[in-house]
């Protein structure tokens, strides 16, 4: 890792550059709610944003996308894959740790080529951040992002001290090198200060030594039916989770039945028909099993880390105001 300092006066200068980079994205606020925009310069960006309510996932696994066409009377099979650079500009740690996640899936499990490419084609720089009531995310050890960005960028007193994770990150930094200085002793101090105040004032927390267990262990308690009583099925706690991938596939045939298209768009665990499978059978039909399995997902280790980042999103947006943590503590026998 390399460190350097932008100074605060230079900030508006590195932002400008970075559209060399690609379209810039980043945190813009939208009516009550923030989400990542186009951005053209500084003044739209809200870099003080709790949360977006769309994480950045949406840059590569889109909600809706065509992965080819076909064309069965020529035997022709024709894949648009996407190949536009873009920046996405204030990821905050929690989302960088929930891409990571992903990574693994779609890169390390099940190469996809879509999502690789548009990975490829990404410069993430991230953005540190405050906790308001409904983050705990250092609570499932996300608060801090290690790697998967290419700059972070730290605030401290007069501008930002920015790690500089990989080659691309360098290349820019290079670029820049006008605008940017060395770090001294004092802007160590600040960023240290900085990151010590900002673990004191996660309010919320969530025990997560052995939770995967106790998720098995609690398979039959009544807590499932209480929070499925209250439960629209809506699906918008899949939407916005940072983590969530799964996605649906269909062939959309044309009248001439000869060409086509496949699609894939974002699908949700929370709704009736992800578990319907051929022959009509609902493998998950009851909306207790299905709040059920979404908790045990997001508490399962299955790619070494919980599947849940801490981010807050699953219960600032859930209509039947679920609280993420609060099932969790009851599944602990922590509150009644
Ligand atoms: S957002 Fe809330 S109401 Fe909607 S499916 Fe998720 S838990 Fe149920
Ligand atoms: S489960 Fe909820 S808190 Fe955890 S990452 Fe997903 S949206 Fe965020």
């Amino acid at each position: 890792m390399i460190y350097v300092k932008l100074p605060r006066e230079n900030f508006t200068a590195f932002f400008e550059s970075l559209k060399n980079y690609g379209k810039v994205y980043g945190p813009v606020k939208i009516s009550e709610s923030y989400g990542f925009k186009e951005v053209s310069n500084v003044a739209q960006l809200s870099l003080e944003y709790p949360r977006t309510m769309i994480p950045p996932k949406k840059f590569f696994v889109k909600p809706k996308e065509r992965i080819f066409e076909f064309d069965e009377e020529k035997m022709e099979y024709r894949e648009t894959v996407e190949n536009t650079e873009i920046v996405i500009f204030g990821i905050h740690p929690c989302d960088i740790n929930a891409i990571k996640l992903i990574d693994r899936v779609y890169i390390n499990e099940m190469p996809d080529k879509y999502y690789q490419k548009r990975r490829e084609n990404a410069l993430l720089i991230g953005v540190s951040c405050h906790p308001d009531e409904y983050c705990f995310c250092k609570s499932t050890g996300t608060s801090y992002a290690t790697d998967g960005f290419d700059l972070f960028l730290h605030e401290i007193n007069d501008g930002y001290l920015v790690r500089v994770a990989t080659e691309k990150g360098h290349k820019v930094i290079t670029q820049n090198k006008h605008l940017i200085r060395e770090v001294e002793a004092r802007d160590m101090e600040d960023f240290k200060e900085n990151e010590r105040k900002r673990l004191t004032e996660f309010k919320l927390e969530l025990n997560i030594s052995g939770l995967q267990d106790m998720l098995e262990l609690s398979h039959d308690r009544a807590i499932w039916r209480e929070y499925a009583d209250k439960c629209f099925g809506c699906g918008t706690c899949n939407l916005v989770c940072p983590t969530c991938r799964c996605y649906d596939v269909v062939d959309c045939v044309n009248l001439d039945l000869k060409t086509g298209e496949r699609k894939r768009k974002w699908d949700s665990c929370m709704l009736r028909k992800h578990g319907l499978v051929a022959g009509g059978l609902n493998f998950r039909p009851t909306r207790v099993e299905r709040l059920r399995n979404r908790f045990n997902c997001k508490g399962s280790l299955r790619e070494d880390m919980m599947n849940c980042v801490g981010c807050g999103r699953c219960t600032v947006y859930c209509p039947a105001d679920i609280r993420y943590v609060e099932v969790l503590q009851k599944v602990r026998g922590e509150i009644k």
